[in-house]
């Protein structure tokens, strides 16, 4: 367990993370399991056994917490639903909801299978609504809380070809704001953390995707393809994003509400 935790306050809370078996949201699940924080995790496994040995249980034990486990399909709002009681129950409450979870696809409007369209609404954006809607009543009654939604650059900027993704996420900031306004007097806060290139699972996939549309080697699509929009050249690191959602989510960040906060390698100075 490490013994020195930044925010104390935050010891003995409890967080859900939607999409926390893989990439940010495991990165953020065990940044607020480092603080004491006990963590319900969620997301696609292909083998729950395996995922509570290595995962679930490793966490716990590493870090002293509670750590469980919720497989709800985000694309299901009734699997949300029983997901955030099941939360409430184990924990008496909900101190912490980030919303990570997030699908891409890149294709020209034109040819965007509306499936995918309807599939990357539901999860990026609509699941979003879902769990804020069950974790607003508790958390008022409870007197104290924090919202996070882990939008996107493409919350704030567009990029071709992401015509599903970039609408879910400027979407997602514009449902940040209005709850963080609906919630303005109440201890409540609801921020966006708006990353640009994170290393993950996802971004592998659009690596892969660009090298064989272009014929191109991989580390040529990272530097040409990939972080060409992104000035400092190289990928966010996860650590650096748990260190921003850490604050939002401590004593300190009582009064930041409704804010899209972006770590983007100035991305979105240009
Ligand atoms: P990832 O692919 O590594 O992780 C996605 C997570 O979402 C996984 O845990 C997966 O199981 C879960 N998930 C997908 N579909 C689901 C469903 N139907 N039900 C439940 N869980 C589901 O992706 P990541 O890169 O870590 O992305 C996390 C978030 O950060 C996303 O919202 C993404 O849009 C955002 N983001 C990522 C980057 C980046 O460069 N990686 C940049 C900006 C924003």
């Amino acid at each position: 367990m490490p013994s020195q935790k930044s925010w104390p306050e935050l010891n003995g809370r409890n967080a859900l993370i939607t999409g926390s078996t893989s990439g940010i949201g495991w990165g953020l699940a065990r940044a607020l399991a480092e603080q004491g924080v006990h963590v319900t995790l969620n997301g696609l496994v292909q083998d729950q056994r395996e995922f509570q040995r290595t995962h679930v249980e490793a966490l716990a034990a590493e870090c002293g917490v509670r750590v469980r486990y919720s497989g709800a399909d985000l694309a299901n709002p009734s699997q949300i639903q029983s997901m955030m009681q099941e939360h409430v129950a184990e924990f008496g409450g909900l101190d912490i909801l980030i919303n990570n979870a997030g699908i891409q696809h890149v294709s020209p409007v034109e040819n965007f299978p509306p499936e995918k369209w309807d599939q990357i609404l539901a999860i990026n954006l609509s699941s979003n609504f879902h769990t804020l809607r069950a974790a607003i009543p508790v958390m008022k009654r409870q007197g104290r809380g924090r919202l996070v939604q882990i939008a996107s650059v493409h919350g704030l900027v567009a990029s071709p070809f992401k015509s599903a993704y970039v609408a879910a996420k400027h979407a997602v900031i514009g449902l940040t704001k209005a709850v963080a306004l609906e919630l303005a007097d109440t201890p409540i806060t609801c921020n966006a953390i708006c990353p640009g290139y994170v290393r993950t699972p996802l971004v592998e996939g659009q690596i892969d995707q660009q090298a064989r549309a272009h014929g191109l080697p991989p580390e040529q699509v990272v530097r040409d393809v990939i972080l060409a929009a992104q000035p400092r050249k190289e990928f966010i690191e996860v650590d650096d994003l748990a260190q921003l959602c850490l604050f939002v989510c401590s004593d300190a960040g009582k009064t930041m509400t409704g804010a899209a906060l972006n770590m983007d390698g100035g991305w979105t100075a240009r």
